[in-house]
Formats: C-alpha cells, structure tokens, sequence
C-alpha cells in the first residue's frame, strides 16, 4: 500500500536528542516554571515531568493549572540560537525528497521554533505544513485529540494512508491505537511494543520496506 501523507515529530525525531537542545528547553522551562511557581525551586525538574506525564507536555500543563500566559512561555522556552545544536543534514534531506507522499510536523513545539529548527537542518522545503502546539492545546501528543486535530487541520480523511514517526514510545503507541502506520525513530528508548517499524535514525526512513517506491 502507498503511503499518502507523513506526520513527523521534531525534537529527538529529526535530530538526535543528544545535541543538547532538549536539555536547553528544559533548562528554560525551568525557568518559566519558577517564574510561575516559585516555591517550585527545590524539586522543580519532577514537577516539570509530572506535567510533562499528565498533559504531554509541562507548558500547557502551566497554562491549564496555573494560568501561565501560553504564547510568552513558548517564546520564552524556544528563544535561542538552535544553530549552536543542529546543522545542516544533506542525507536526511535526499531522503525527504525521495519519500513520495505529502509530509508536515507533528510537535509540542512552537511553530517559529520548528521553522527554525527546519531551516537549520536544511531540511524546511521538504516539509507541507506544521501543526504545533498552539494548533493542539491543551492536549498534545499522545493525546488522540492531538492526532485527531492533525488530520483536521491537513484534511487527510484516510488514517490508513498516513505514517507517523515519534521517538517516544508512548506517542508512537498512541499512534498505533489511531490507525497511523507508526513508527519508532532512535536509540534512547526501547521499540515500543506497538510500533509498526522502527529503525535507529531519521536518516533510514527509506529501509522501511513499506515506504519503498515501486519499479
Ligand atoms: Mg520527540
């Protein structure tokens, strides 16, 4: 069967998470976090995951729990140089354009800093559109809203034509459960028992059999 359109996530996706750049967010978060709540400083990393576990992610957890102004904690949270960690990746490029079918991000992310992330990776042009996470509050990956709003948002009415791709393992399962072929990108999670395919990098998309243009 040929694929029609490709959903893929960003951080530790399209990049390997051991950059650093996930860190730096996080460190950022933090950040926010005890701007918000402040008598947070002492155990602020396990109150960061816990939102990151209950919402999908810790700032529309912020946002829904504590008030937190949304847009500024994304701004606030993504506003550095990215090219301090990613550069320009020409194979993963080759194989973006040798993938027929239509292809958009899936992220937590704010849009201006997957646009960012995108341009640095040389990689933006092979890309339809973005849905981030002002597109899906307040319920991010894995949330199946979040795949729902996806299709929405794209117009794709046949899920049984669509791949998903995500390094975390509970998204790529809730994927699976949506009726998406999903597959597990990376080394720093086990595959998840649910994952249709999995393959170690981003860069050996085209080694799934599935995804192999006829001829
Ligand atoms: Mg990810």
């Amino acid at each position: 069967m040929a694929y029609e359109a490709y959903f893929f996530d960003l951080d530790g996706t399209l990049y390997d998470n051991r950059c650093g750049m996930v860190d730096r967010i996080n460190s950022l978060i933090d950040e926010w976090i005890l701007r918000v709540v402040p008598g947070k400083k002492d155990d602020v990393a396990t109150f960061r995951h816990d939102l990151f576990l209950r919402y999908g992610g810790t700032l529309p957890g912020l946002a829904v729990e504590y008030n937190s102004d949304y847009y500024a904690s994304l701004k606030f949270c993504h506003d550095f140089d990215v090219r301090e960690y990613v550069k320009p990746d020409p194979v993963l490029r080759e194989n973006l354009f040798l993938l027929s079918g239509r292809k958009y991000i899936l992220t937590t992310s704010y849009r201006f800093y997957a646009v960012r992330v995108l341009k640095a990776l040389g990689i933006l042009e092979c890309f339809d559109g973005i849905i981030d996470a002002v597109d899906v509050f307040p319920a991010p990956k894995p949330s199946e809203k979040a795949f729902r709003r996806a299709l929405q948002i794209t117009a794709e009415s046949d899920v049984s034509r669509c791949v998903f791709l995500d390094d975390q393992p509970r998204n790529v399962a809730a994927g699976h459960k949506e009726g998406f072929f999903s597959v597990q990108v990376g080394t720093e999670f086990p595959p998840d028992p649910f994952a249709d395919a999995w393959i170690p990098s981003i860069r050996d998309i085209l080694t799934i059999p599935q995804f192999r243009t006829e001829g």
